[in-house]
């Protein structure tokens, strides 16, 4: 299988599933066109995110997910004009960002499954960590984290606010597929962490709670603020995404 294949087909899923779109709250489209990269299962940057100053011994390499793993599909999509516009203002987050981290979540999820269901139709084993039984989050560490992923699969660099920032910008989701299929590796067009922030500060002042600062943020702060703040009045949905919109690098590299 050929990652132009999958790229074709996952567009496809972003263009036409129900699932990317919000008819109740008049959403057309949560998520524009994704980008996809490819990592190798055997870049060595995997066994790094074993390290607790990165994320910590928890973290699984990718043969840990699938013993034969050749490749990792990584990709990130980026949210539609409509829902980062909506979540420009100060203040809470607007409800078409919460649709769009929550529903949009969903639709992550059903991109993850109709990808690892297409690689078996072609006769590859696949596997999604975020969808397995096996994945766990523990203290916000998780043991597969979608972003470094991306990083290692060079979709992009971190952000001061700890976003990850692609060619399109940070305000989006992220998603990954492991496989046995070895496909063409991406390579990564960066080479430190934070090559891509301009590292303007615009991020900290439109925290609402100060949990961003020049050395970074303070995950504590953010996860405090979004549990007791927003998900007790939206509950079932929860979010903020205000370091994510009217920013230089929200729907954009900034560093180009
Ligand atoms: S707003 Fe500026 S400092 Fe913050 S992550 Fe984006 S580019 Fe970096
Ligand atoms: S998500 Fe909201 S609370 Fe958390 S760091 Fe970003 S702006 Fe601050």
């Amino acid at each position: 299988m050929e990652l132009s294949k999958i790229t074709r087909l996952v567009s496809q899923f972003i263009n036409d599933s129900d699932f990317n779109k919000v008819p109740e709250i008049g959403i057309n489209r949560i998520y524009d066109q994704p980008l996809i990269a490819v990592a190798s299962a055997n870049d060595k940057l995997f066994a790094q995110l074993k390290n607790p100053d990165i994320i910590d011994k928890n973290h699984k390499n990718p043969k840990e997910w699938l013993e034969d793993a050749e490749s990792i599909i990584s990709y990130f999509l980026p949210f539609s004009a409509e829902i980062r516009q909506a979540n420009k203002g100060d203040g809470l987050p607007a409800i078409e960002w919460l649709y769009g981290r929550i529903e949009g979540e969903e639709c992550n999820k059903k991109l993850r499954e109709f990808i690892v269901e297409e690689i078996s139709r072609q006769g590859g084993k696949a596997v999604a960590p975020a969808l397995s039984l096996d994945f766990k989050v523990k203290h916000n560490k998780s043991n597969w984290s979608e972003r470094h992923v991306a990083f290692i699969a060079g979709l992009g660099t971190f952000g001061l606010s700890k976003s990850l920032i692609t060619e399109k910008g940070c305000a989006g989701r992220y998603g990954s597929v492991i496989t046995n299929i070895e496909l063409q590796t991406t390579i990564r067009q960066y080479e430190d962490l934070y090559d891509y922030c301009i590292m303007c500060g615009a991020c900290i002042s439109r925290c609402p709670v100060k949990a961003i600062h020049e050395k970074g943020k303070d995950d504590k702060v953010c996860q405090q603020f979004i549990d007791e703040e927003i998900y007790t009045k939206y509950a079932p949905r929860y979010g903020c995404g205000k370091c994510q919109t009217a920013l230089p690098c929200e729907d954009v590299n900034p560093n180009k």
